[in-house]
């Protein structure tokens, strides 16, 4: 029995009329589950149009009525996290520990967004000139959309509709036809919550929905989250279709391993970071590039490390790591493996070489040490359970190749040393830096954000950008002089 899983237009599920549908897997056991309804024009027409209705009327909706619909969604969003855990975990494969996780931290997003009476609060000048006050005021942009990645269907959309909504905007979510059903899930929470129909919709759908998004003439921004070269794409074609574009790209997270590091903990950290979620996080650690005699140390702790790791079914409450979310990207992964072997890399420990079900979309852990800037496994983004060690003799060797890399999302340090941590994140060239921390995704009263070709656009995703990228400044310049004072003066005006 494969469940149908539509769109959520004007409150409530709505069967797509394109016949066009993609099918969703239980990644942990490769059967078929579902089919995702893939939109069409008209689709899309029915769902602008809702929400543009429904954008109209929330952004009249005082301060304190958005406020207590942010609230009841936080509440409800907090109580009923076991269920929506359950369905990442069902769709995406990701253990369930894991999906609680990327839900918390989803969570927080909407805690920011409770205070958005302060966050909207804009500047007041009395008597900028004589008799006459300056005020700027932030208003929403109106119909805004978010395009989403695979891995992670609760968090990333609540990066974005959080702000959205709480600014006054109507919200159309584009989730990723591999794992759909966590949006629906979201889109009952914000109605349970009270929020007004069409403010929240949900748009399923592939490359058709996005370019109707991208060229819609009603949707006024666009959020995009996924791979650097769809991230491109967005950001071209959204902007020269007029709109504001925030468009997040891949990753190739380094970690830098001082000689002075703690190894057992860092080796601790390297592990976690690499394989948790089997590497499918923008902010995995991909590269560990250690310094000096660090090198067989951290090789030998990570290797010793690997044997341990319980890779299961997610739902499996023992899993630690879960499958991979379809077949034909843990294919890509495991080629990936044989093209660092066959120039060069020593294979330490190889994820290929494993006893998992072959039914579901599995693939075990790799280390690959001896790893150069040249091989593809250095250079791609793999997004799997892949660990490449480079090898640097000093620091500014280390920081050298993290700054020369194509991406620069995030980036960690490992050291004892306070000094040379400080000249790290004064010098190294990424949005995220961790010092001693290896997934540094910033909490949501900071922003999330890369350099390089892992952002397009100017402001990073959520936070107080969040807020600026969902609402457009105005300026109001005003007095109340005595009529009888008015005369005609044709000069420029100016401040007296
Ligand atoms: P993806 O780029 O394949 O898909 C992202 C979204 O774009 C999906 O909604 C998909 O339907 C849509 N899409 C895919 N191909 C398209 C096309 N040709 N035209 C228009 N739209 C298209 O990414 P993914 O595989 O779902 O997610 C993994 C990627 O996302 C990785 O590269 C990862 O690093 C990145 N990611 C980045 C961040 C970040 O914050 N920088 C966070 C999470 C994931």
């Amino acid at each position: 029995m494969t469940s149908q899983i539509s769109h959520w237009i004007d409150g409530r599920l709505t069967p797509g009329t394109s016949g066009r549908t993609s099918p969703v897997y239980n990644p942990a056991t490769g059967v078929q589950t579902g089919e995702v309804h893939l939109a069409n024009a008209a689709d899309l027409a029915k769902a602008v149009a809702s929400a543009k209705a429904a954008a109209a009327e929330w952004r009249r909706a005082s301060l304190s009525k958005r406020t207590a619909v942010l609230f009841k969604f936080r509440e409800l969003l907090h109580a009923r996290t076991p269920e929506l855990a359950a369905i990442i975990t069902a769709e995406h494969g990701k253990v369930l520990s894991d999906a609680a996780g990327e839900i918390a931290r989803g969570l927080e997003n909407a805690e920011f967004a409770c205070g958005v009476p302060h966050l909207l609060k804009g500047g007041f000048s009395e008597q900028a000139a004589t008799g006459v006050d300056v005020y700027s005021i932030r208003q929403p942009l109106g119909v805004v959309a978010g395009i989403t990645p695979f891995n992670f269907p609760a968090m990333v959309p609540l990066w974005m509709c959080a702000n959205a909504i709480a600014c006054g905007n109507a919200f159309i979510l584009k989730p990723s036809e591999k794992d759909p059903s966590a949006s629906l899930f979201l889109a009952q929470l914000w109605k349970d919550a009270g929020l007004p129909d069409g403010v929240f919709t949900v748009l399923q759908g592939d490359k058709e929905a996005v370019d109707g998004l991208l060229t819609h003439p009603d949707i006024a921004a666009v959020s995009f989250v996924g791979s650097t070269p769809i991230a491109r794409y967005i950001y071209e074609t959204g902007t020269a279709n007029g709109k504001r574009v925030q468009a997040l790209g891949g990753a190739k997270n380094h970690m830098v391993v001082l000689p002075d590091a703690d190894i057992d903990m860092a080796a601790d950290a390297a592990v976690s970071a690499a394989y948790g979620a089997a590497g499918e996080r923008c902010m995995a650690i991909s590269v560990a590039v250690a310094v000096g005699d660090a090198g067989d140390k951290l090789v030998e702790a990570i290797a010793a490390r690997l044997p341990k790791l319980r890779i299961g079914d997610g739902s499996d409450p023992d899993s630690e790591m879960g499958p991979l979310i379809t077949r034909e990207h843990r294919d890509k992964v495991a080629d990936y493996i044989r093209q660092g072997a066959e120039a060069g890399a020593a294979v330490v420990v190889d994820g290929r070489d494993n006893d998992l079900p072959t039914d579901g979309f599995f693939l075990g852990v790799t280390l690959l040490d001896h790893v150069t800037p040249d091989m593809s496994v250095y250079t791609d983004e793999i997004f799997g359970p892949v660990l490449c060690v480079v090898r640097a003799e000093t620091y500014a060797e280390a920081v050298e190749l993290v700054n020369k890399h194509e991406y620069g999302n995030g980036v960690a340090i490992y050291t004892r040393d306070g000094g040379a941590a400080r000249e790290f994140q004064f010098e190294v060239e990424a949005g995220m830096v961790g010092v001693n921390v290896p997934i540094p995704v910033p909490v949501a009263y900071y922003a999330f954000g890369g350099w390089k070709a892992s952002l397009f656009g100017d402001t990073h995703m959520y936070g107080p950008d969040g807020i600026h990228f969902y609402t457009r400044g105005k300026v109001v310049t005003s007095r109340w002089p005595d009529p009888a004072t008015s005369t005609i003066d044709l000069g420029f005006p100016q401040t007296r």
